[in-house]
C-alpha cells in the first residue's frame, strides 16, 4: 500500500537526489518543497518585496502560483512560477543566498505548507524539505532525517553548480550552507529539527544507491 515518506535534513545532504530515485522505484510522486521556497524567493527578489511589510507579503503570496511539470525530454520534474519554468534560475547562488530569510516568514510557511498538504492527499508520495515530518505530515508512515559531513556537502553542491555552469568557490558555498542551516534551525516558525520518530541517516560515506536502497527498504518494512 502507498505511504507518505518524509525526508528532512540540513542543506545539501542529498535529500532531493535520494527522494527522486526512491519515488521512481516505488512509482510514487516526488515533491521538492525546497523548490517551492526557492520560487517564492525568486518572486520576492524580482518584485522587490520587503520582508518587513506583511501586507505586501500577503499580496505577493496571493499572486504566486507554483506548479511542477514533468520535463518531456529529461523526465525530471521542473518548477514553474506563474507559468514560467524557473527550474534553472531558482538553483542559482543569488537565490540560495536569500531563501532562508524568506522561508523564515510565517505567512510564507503557512501558504507553502497548505499547498504541500493538498498535494500529499493522494498518498504514495516522497516529499523532501525541512519540516515535512514535523509539520506538513506529522502522520507520515516513514520519516527520514538526513545529515552528512559539511565539507562533503559543500563539495557535492559545488559539483552540482558547476554542472549547471555556475562556478562558486568552496568557502562561499560552505558559508551559504552554514548560514542557511543556522537560520533554518533557529527561526520561530517550525524550525528544522529531527522528528522524534525519524530514522537518522548520515550519508557521508554512502553512495547514492546505498541511500536509495536503505530508504526503499525502510518503506517496505
Ligand atoms: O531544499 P533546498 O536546499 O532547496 O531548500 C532551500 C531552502 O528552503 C532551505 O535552506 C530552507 O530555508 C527552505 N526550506 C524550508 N522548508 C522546507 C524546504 C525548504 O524552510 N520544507
Amino acid at each position: 500500500s502507498s505511504i507518505i515518506i518524509a525526508l528532512d535534513g540540513y542543506s545539501s545532504c542529498g535529500k532531493s537526489t535520494t527522494a527522486k530515485l526512491v519515488a521512481q522505484q516505488l512509482h510514487y510522486a516526488y515533491i521538492d518543497t525546497g523548490a517551492m521556497y526557492r520560487a517564492v524567493t525568486l518572486y520576492f527578489i524580482q518584485n522587490h518585496i520587503a520582508l518587513t511589510n506583511p501586507k505586501e507579503i500577503d499580496k505577493a503570496l496571493e499572486d504566486i502560483h507554483i506548479t511542477f511539470r514533468l520535463h518531456p525530454v529529461t523526465k525530471s520534474s521542473d518548477t514553474f512560477l506563474n507559468g514560467m519554468n524557473v527550474e534553472h534560475e531558482i538553483r542559482k547562488m543569488y537565490v540560495s543566498d536569500r531563501v532562508s530569510e524568506v522561508s523564515a516568514v510565517a505567512e510564507v510557511r503557512h501558504a507553502m505548507v497548505a499547498q504541500q498538504q493538498r498535494m500529499g492527499r493522494s498518498k504514495g508520495i516522497v516529499m523532501d524539505g525541512r519540516d515535512i515530518g514535523t509539520v506538513v505530515f506529522p502522520e507520515a508512515e516513514l520519516k527520514v532525517f538526513m545529515t552528512a559531513d559539511p565539507l562533503m556537502r559543500a563539495q557535492r553542491r559545488q559539483s552540482e553548480l558547476l554542472a549547471k555552469g555556475e562556478m562558486v568557490d568552496l568557502p562561499e558555498i560552505m558559508a551559504n550552507l552554514e548560514k542557511r542551516d543556522y537560520i533554518d534551525t533557529h527561526r520561530d516558525e517550525s524550525p528544522l529539527r529531527q522528528a522524534d520518530d525519524a530514522v537518522l541517516i548520515d550519508n557521508t560515506f554512502m553512495t547514492v544507491d546505498e541511500q536509495v536502497e536503505l530508504v526503499v527498504g525502510l518503506a517496505d518494512a
